[in-house]
């Protein structure tokens, strides 16, 4: 049996009828992780023997006709920053290598609630900042696609994991872009849900107004159903919310996703955009016209500060957010015995340079006398984001098309000493992300997606679908009518 043309529906399918094994399968999995891991790097800790014992079970449950669970023996990887109860969990970090999670995330308790198969924690940019994963204190993870690339970030060992068949399927976080535009570099599908859409408990907390976790598979039909397991209201997220998705979300009618309206937004499709990636895009939107799909030209006049914006929103709430890590009650801890010296030593010695660029930066901006100047006035753009979207959404228009990444993936490090030039890498993905709405980056095809993975030549090129507050049922089934 191979797996690189297994997908979470086509595995269950199988698993029901008795015609697969989730002990088999797992195991499959674990070897390719064995064979290739030690060139991608895509994972922190592996969980071999766990991961097999919870298979078997899952073969034994399938044996007596027991009704499975949506993701019943489906090899899953997770990201590095979500807590899975007695498994160690770094965020990346050297200040928290040690720290062993000591409850199950919320995300983590649904996916064990539908029986997934934890193979183990995949690597990630420091506290999730950056879009190369060139920024974990541990490794360096590579694209599968070409060893001498990167895979983005900050999910980028999720996303090679599930371009590498080294699992079904992974979960990811994105605060700016970190599952759509490693997803896109990739090859594989990243869907960033709506705000609020799936509950942040047990996420490791880096820019809470703008935090979500979401799903990367290999199909858009996969990533409904890994999203609808993970989603919901939380009592431990006073953000989170569950709205009524009906059949939409699994089973879309798609003749009346055909005959939506997509928007195009002029900004999107301007200066920086590398000349292949504007050619997949004409050649995505072809496909859409000629499956009936209507199009606009929009606008989104104040796009072009959302990456001034979100630099001095994010560094801001990661100010706050990772004053706890301060090697007293986590991490690393230095031997002073004077408190101001111990903090100081533990954060020097603890944090990498992009959490402490950003640490300095998001101070500066909250402190006194500056405040109103910086985080008041991006508070008040990025209202005037959010607005422009509002506008486009209530002129008729379903759905936004544009690209993930302005580039296919590109060298190790080409962009590491410059963060400016990095920062640049999520220029299309954060809007969606100040303004709170559902984003899905889906390879193009013959640029990555099922029929490619592993290798098609081609680096991969993956297009975005922005939709309405709480309406993934749209951007999911627009997925699947080009899927199709
Ligand atoms: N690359 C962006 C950053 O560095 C986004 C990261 C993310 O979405 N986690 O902040």
């Amino acid at each position: 049996m191979k797996t690189n043309n297994l997908t979470i529906k086509s595995f269950r399918d199988s698993l029901a009828k008795r015609e697969i094994s989730a002990y088999e399968t797992t195991k499959l999995f674990l070897d390719e992780i064995d064979e290739s891991d030690g060139k991608i790097s895509a994972y922190l800790d592996v969980y071999r023997d766990e991961a097999l014992e919870t298979a078997h079970n899952a073969d034994l449950a399938a044996a007596k006709g027991e009704k499975l669970g949506l993701l019943s023996g489906v090899p899953i990887a997770l990201k590095d920053n979500m807590l899975l109860e007695g498994k160690r969990t770094t965020a990346g970090s050297k200040i928290l290598k040690d720290y062993i999670a000591s409850y199950d995330g919320t995300v983590v308790r649904k996916l064990k609630e539908a029986g997934a198969i934890f193979l183990g924690k995949t690597n990630l940019d420091e506290f999730a900042m950056g879009s190369s994963t060139e920024n974990s204190a541990f490794k360096i993870t590579r694209n599968p696609h070409d060893l001498s690339r990167v895979p983005g970030g900050s999910s980028g060992g999720s996303a090679a994991a599930v371009a590498g068949n080294m699992a079904l399927a992974s979960l990811g976080s994105d605060t700016g872009g970190s599952i759509r535009q490693p997803a896109s570099l990739c090859g594989v599908v990243g869907l960033k849900p709506t705000y609020g859409a799936v509950s942040r408990y047990g996420l490791i907390a880096m820019s809470s107004s703008l935090d979500q976790i979401g799903p990367l598979t290999r199909t858009v039909e996969d990533a409904a159903i890994v999203f609808d397991v993970i989603r919901g209201l939380d009592k431990y997220d006073a953000t989170s919310f569950d709205p009524s998705y009906g059949d939409d979300l699994l089973n879309p009618d798609l003749k009346k996703i055909s005959g939506m309206t997509v928007g195009i937004p002029d900004e999107y499709f301007g200066e920086g955009l590398d000349g292949e990636v504007a050619a997949a895009m004409e050649e995505v939107i072809a496909e859409f016209k000629s499956k009936g799909v209507k199009f606009k030209e929009v606008s989104l006049p104040h796009s072009k500060y959302a990456l001034s914006v979100y630099y001095i929103i994010q560094p801001a709430e990661v100010s706050t957010n990772l004053a706890r890590f301060d090697g007293i009650r986590y991490g690393t801890r230095g031997k002073s015995a004077k408190l101001l010296d111990l903090y100081y030593d533990n954060k020097s010695a603890g944090f990498g340079p992009e959490p402490k660029r950003r640490i300095i930066l998001g101070t500066y901006v909250l402190s006194a006398g500056h405040y109103d100047a910086y985080y008041g006035q991006a508070q008040k753009v990025r209202a005037l984001i959010k607005s422009d979207f509002d506008k486009v959404f209530s002129s008729g228009v379903d759905v936004i098309l544009g690209p993930v990444a302005p580039t296919p993936a590109f060298k190790i490090g080409e962009k590491a000493a410059n963060p400016l030039q990095m920062y640049l890498s999520d220029i299309f993905t954060i809007p969606a992300n100040l303004a709170g709405l559902p984003g899905i980056s889906i390879p193009v095809k013959g640029r990555g997606g099922l029929s490619t993975l592993l290798g098609a030549g081609k680096l991969p090129i993956g297009f975005q679908l922005i939709g309405r507050k709480w309406r993934e049922a749209d951007i999911l089934g627009m997925g699947r009518l080009y899927e199709r």
